[in-house]
């Protein structure tokens, strides 16, 4: 039992069962017993591993898609670049390297870096020693007045969920309870109708389950209205599909799925990303969105295979077969190259980020 289980137990024998974003948002982020705020979630010794930390080639692309960007909208002389998440910081520093040649960029560049978590901020601090990056906890408090261009690899994966089961008479909230013994444990509320899915009765029947992220359509509002206003652009990366359907909340520790009620701020939450959701929350807020496109398309566009040749010529043994090992992981379509997908937003009367379709 954590010292959260037992924090949560109490809370729900006081004032009653809690959505799963309620349940989601304390084992993240609680400011003592969270995961992001408590344990060294990522890495080979961590409980997961992402692109940026298997190879710098990611990084490297990336800062390149946003520098070509950037050229693309005139190199303006002022902007934010955004991460959001940024985790230990690996991406964001590779971006940096990668674009150090390009005549301009770093000179117009302000680094802004969306991070919840203190430990985290301090990883990301140690990983930018040359950099003066501002932290936000929050996509609402970047700037307003410059182009802001924003890179979120899983970031939208760890935003709070709610999941919602058709029923004949409405929807029922998956809601967290306390069992019989008094553990925590998934629960139903009644049905009632939610004026919010209403768009959902055609493509669903009674008994489907769907899972709406507030969380993330707010943040997607944020960035939307700055790219439509002052230009930029955003690359979201992550794994999910077009359109919530299923149940896909889960809990990983060590690299292995385990059961999301069992540890709670001891494993790291998350579920797949509606796509859909995030590109009608960036049109409605009167910014364009791309097509949304497989990562191992998206890196071969930008030239990783170029890229991963150029690297492997100083490499041999060991150190080469796991450069090969990564640039496969990356982009396989049994690895990680169909799962994650990538979604760009960008100025209507712009086009669209390399390596995206309009
Ligand atoms: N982008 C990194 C890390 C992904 S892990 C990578 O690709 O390696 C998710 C990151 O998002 C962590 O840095 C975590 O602390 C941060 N995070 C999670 N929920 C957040 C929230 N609600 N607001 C801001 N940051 C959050």
């Amino acid at each position: 039992m954590t010292a959260l289980a037992d924090l949560l137990r109490k809370q729900i024998k006081a004032t009653g069962p809690m959505t799963l974003a309620q349940y989601m948002s304390a084992c993240l982020l609680h400011p003592k017993h969270g995961y992001y705020t408590t344990q060294d979630a990522l890495g080979v010794d961590g409980d997961f591993t992402t692109a940026p930390e298997i190879s710098q080639m990611f990084g490297e692309l990336i800062g390149l898609c946003l520098a070509q960007s950037w050229m693309d909208q005139d190199a303006p002389d002022r902007f934010a670049l955004v991460e959001l998440g940024p985790g230990r910081g690996t991406l964001i520093a590779d971006v940096m390297r990668a674009t150090l040649q390009v005549p301009g960029f770093h000179a117009a560049a302000e680094l802004h870096l969306v991070e919840a978590s203190n430990r985290m901020r301090a990883l990301q601090a140690a990983a930018l020693p040359a950099h003066d990056p501002t932290w936000h906890d929050s996509a609402e408090t970047l700037p307003e007045d410059i182009p802001v261009y924003v890179v979120a690899n899983e970031f939208f994966d760890a935003l709070p969920i709610r999941q919602f089961q058709r029923d004949p008479k409405g929807w029922r909230e998956v809601m967290v309870g306390l069992s019989e013994d008094g553990g925590l444990q998934r629960g139903l509320s009644d049905p009632a109708p939610i004026n919010a899915l209403n768009s959902r009765l055609d493509d669903t029947v009674p008994g489907a389950l769907i899972e709406t992220c507030a969380h993330a359509t707010a943040v997607v509002d944020a960035l939307a209205r700055r790219i439509a206003a002052n230009g930029g652009m955003a690359l979201f990366i992550d794994y999910g599909g077009w359109l919530s359907d299923g149940d896909t909340f889960q809990a990983v520790r060590a690299h292995r799925p385990v059961d999301p009620f069992a540890e709670p701020g001891r494993a790291d939450l998350t579920a797949h990303v509606d796509f859909e959701a995030l590109a009608r929350a960036a049109l409605i807020a009167g910014c364009a969105a791309s097509q949304l496109t497989n990562q191992g398309v998206f890196l071969e566009r930008l030239g990783i295979t170029p890229r991963a040749q150029s690297l492997a010529k100083s490499l041999n043994g060991d150190a080469l077969d796991a450069h090969v090992a990564a640039h496969r992981r990356l982009t396989h379509p049994d690895e990680m190259g169909s799962l994650f997908k990538v979604l760009g937003l960008y100025p209507v009367d712009e086009s669209p980020p390399p390596g995206l379709d309009p």
